[in-house]
């Protein structure tokens, strides 16, 4: 399959750049299952300082940091508390489920994001035939939420009722870096507000692989263990890690291009009659585009964009999906929305 030349499809279709890929060749290297590359330890302990938290360890996807994260904080038929279009109920092949053997309640928020109210609503009273709530899950940013935004102090209210009903708390950051960048919020303060909490290295940030998850040294002590279990302890891991620290180096502060390329879009796909977009709603790299307007489905759309070499992905018939991200500089945003208007028309 040839690739699209503007590819908005999501911001995993990021390629290593040539500086990037230096720096993976210079990397030192050693067995990282024996604890010896010191590139990976570098890494650990850079995110484990950027985190605020005590320890981290580095696996080969931020789903399995999420599997590891359950894996060890709940026990068979403990229930998740999460959004209904989190990541670990949609896309992660029903993980909590085989691996922890735990359920997730799905609540239904606005954007990504249920309320206190909601949560606490869903808190279990202890009832002997009830499964037992364990966690509140959140992702930051929300996904399918359009790349929405976790304010601060609704997360310290989660932390608040998680310790009231000795819970825990877990972030799903895998965009964690374009909610920092555009609130300026620091991922410590962000992270501080959860048990556990990880950031993805292929998503914005523009490496190959790689997730980093990080909590208190107990927990990465028995996360250890679930890693060589789940087949994620690696040998000359170096290699990738190197591309992560890069990464932190250089692709964290130009998020603020991909939000602003983001805006430029939601502006001029705004135009398009037929086509509702809020722009005040893209607050970082992600636009859910509505189509019901038109006459042509979601699908119908995202192909025609194909063959003038745009992706944008359809999510259902009536609406799309556009990530932006380091590869689609600005002149590409405004060729994929010269084409999306020319479609439409
Ligand atoms: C991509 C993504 C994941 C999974 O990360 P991978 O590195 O692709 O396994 C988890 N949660 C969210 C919100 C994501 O966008």
């Amino acid at each position: 399959m040839s690739i699209p030349t503007i590819d908005l499809f999501s911001d995993t279709k990021t390629r290593p750049s040539k500086p990037m890929l230096n720096a993976m060749i210079a990397a030192e290297m050693g067995d990282e299952q024996a604890g010896e590359d010191p590139t990976t330890i570098e890494l650990q302990e850079r995110v484990a300082s950027l985190l605020g938290k005590e320890a981290a360890l580095f696996v080969p996807s931020g789903t399995m940091c999420n599997q590891i994260a359950i894996a060890v904080q709940c026990q068979p038929g403990d229930e998740i508390i999460a959004d209904k279009t989190a990541h670990i109920i949609n896309f992660e092949a029903g993980g909590a489920a085989v691996i922890a053997r735990a359920m997730i309640r799905p609540l239904e928020g606005l954007r990504g994001q249920f309320s206190l109210d909601q949560a606490r609503d869903a808190i279990r009273a202890g009832f002997r035939h009830a499964p037992s709530s364990k966690m509140i899950s959140v992702e930051q940013t929300a996904n399918l939420g359009g790349g929405s935004i976790w304010p601060l102090d609704v997360l310290k209210s989660f932390q608040a009722l998680s310790v009231e009903h000795n819970l825990v708390t877990h972030m799903d950051g895998a965009r964690l870096l374009n909610a920092v960048v555009a609130s300026g919020v620091s991922a410590a303060d962000y992270a501080a507000t959860v048990d556990t909490v990880w950031i993805d290295l292929s998503k914005g940030l523009g490496c190959p692989v790689g997730g980093v998850i990080a909590g208190s040294k107990g927990f990465i002590d028995q996360a250890w263990p679930w890693k060589q279990r789940l087949g994620g302890s690696m040998r000359q891991s170096g290699i990738l890690a190197a591309a992560g620290l890069y990464a932190l180096d250089h692709n964290v502060e130009r998020l603020e291009v991909d939000h602003l390329n983001a805006k430029n879009l939601a502006n001029r796909l705004a135009q398009i009659p037929g086509i509702k977009i809020d722009p005040m709603t893209v607050e970082t790299n992600i636009l859910i585009i509505n189509v019901a307007n038109l006459k042509v489905s979601a699908s119908e759309i995202s192909e025609q964009l194909l063959l003038n070499g745009v992706r944008i992905g359809a999510m259902g018939p009536d609406s799309m999906r556009a990530v932006t991200h380091l590869d689609v500089d600005e002149a590409g945003i405004n060729r994929a929305a010269d084409i999306f208007a020319k479609i439409c028309s």
